[in-house]
């Protein structure tokens, strides 16, 4: 590992600070992903800005929903009775993920900010444009098993590796930011980025910005009865989703209110269902309707020489998610 100095900041603005004095410095919260990096070499800060003692911990209702602090581990959010009660999605999700042991330390900013696990990106032997931009793209006709089939483009076909990633974009979250320029909102949906000509970029965060919270609105909690979080994987824990879908249904009766739908593993982003959300709308519950739904889902689905098999999985997923969360 490279030598680098240590900072641990107290306040929100003297962190922000120290990044934008120094364009090599990385904040440091959990460490679960970026402490690897750095010992791998992939990343290499000249500064680690600690921000653990900053009062961004909290998880508390508002008028508007629930607000929960960037540095809550996944621990404390999954475990949450306001989350429980409310959002018991966004629990599945993140008890899908990881292992106790980093769930009780990476924190939900640090979740966000989770890079691929594409092996070519950890690998300094090979081309990868994320890593190295303008270098190429090992996993495009190397083994890519793993990686995408939407939004994906020539520069890159790496997937988002986070579940928690998957329930919030379902739930219509906001990430909360602070820079120096400000504050501001993002929609869940516009914080990750999809690949296009600059994959080293994973999201519209701006390097000396700090996120410092997420917010999940009330009407989020209309599905908190029928919610589904299916995860499809090499092994039954402790192991990244070849496909994941996180399904939620608003019903009365067998007939479907409303659906919140979207997957992981199959895209650069958390990947939002919409077109089979608004297809499930007024539909009657049953198989035919969720097999339809899939559908829907994929089309535009592009596998690579090897992932064809989530061709297949991932609607199969989609429908067996749906299946369970309308029992
Ligand atoms: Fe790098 Fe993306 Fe290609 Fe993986 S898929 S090698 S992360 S550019």
């Amino acid at each position: 590992m490279n030598p680098f100095q240590y900072t641990r900041s107290l306040a929100t603005a003297g962190a922000i600070q120290s990044l934008v004095k120094e364009p090599q410095a990385h904040f440091l919260a959990g460490g679960t992903n970026l402490i690897d990096l750095m010992k791998m070499g992939v990343v290499v800060p000249e500064r680690l800005v600690d921000i653990n003692p900053l009062p961004l911990k909290i998880i508390e209702k508002t008028v508007s929903g629930l607000h929960i602090g960037a540095l809550a581990t996944n621990s404390e959010v999954a475990d949450h009775p306001l989350v429980l009660q409310g959002y018991p999605l966004l629990s599945l999700a993140i008890n899908a993920g990881a292992s106790p042991q980093l769930r009780n330390m990476a924190t939900v900013g640090g979740n966000l900010m989770q890079r691929t696990r594409c092996n070519y990106f950890f690998d300094l032997t090979m081309p990868c444009n994320k890593r190295a931009p303008g270098s190429g793209c090992g996993a495009l006709e190397g083994y890519n098993r793993m990686h995408a089939l939407f939004g994906a483009s020539d520069h890159c076909i790496a997937v988002n590796p986070s579940d928690m990633n998957v329930a919030l974009v379902a739930l219509d979250a906001v990430v909360h930011v602070k820079g120096p320029k400000g504050e501001r909102a993002i929609p869940f949906g516009a914080f990750h980025r999809l690949p296009g000509d600059h994959p080293e970029k994973d999201n519209t965060l701006e390097r000396t910005e700090l996120i410092t919270g997420v917010t999940l609105p009330a009407s989020s909690s209309a599905f908190k009865g029928r919610v589904h979080y299916l995860k499809v994987r090499d092994r039954s824990s402790y192991a990244f989703a070849l496909v994941s879908v996180a399904a939620a249904l608003d019903m009365e009766g067998t007939t479907i209110r409303e659906a919140r739908l979207a997957m992981g593993g199959v895209a650069h982003k958390p990947w939002r269902l919409f077109s089979a959300e608004q297809f499930l709308k007024g539909k009657t519950a049953g198989v035919d309707t969720f097999k339809q739904a899939a559908a829907i889902a994929m089309q535009g689905a592009k596998a690579y020489q090897y992932n064809k098999f989530k061709l297949i999985l991932a609607p199969n997923a989609i429908v067996e998610a749906l299946q369970t969360a309308s029992a």
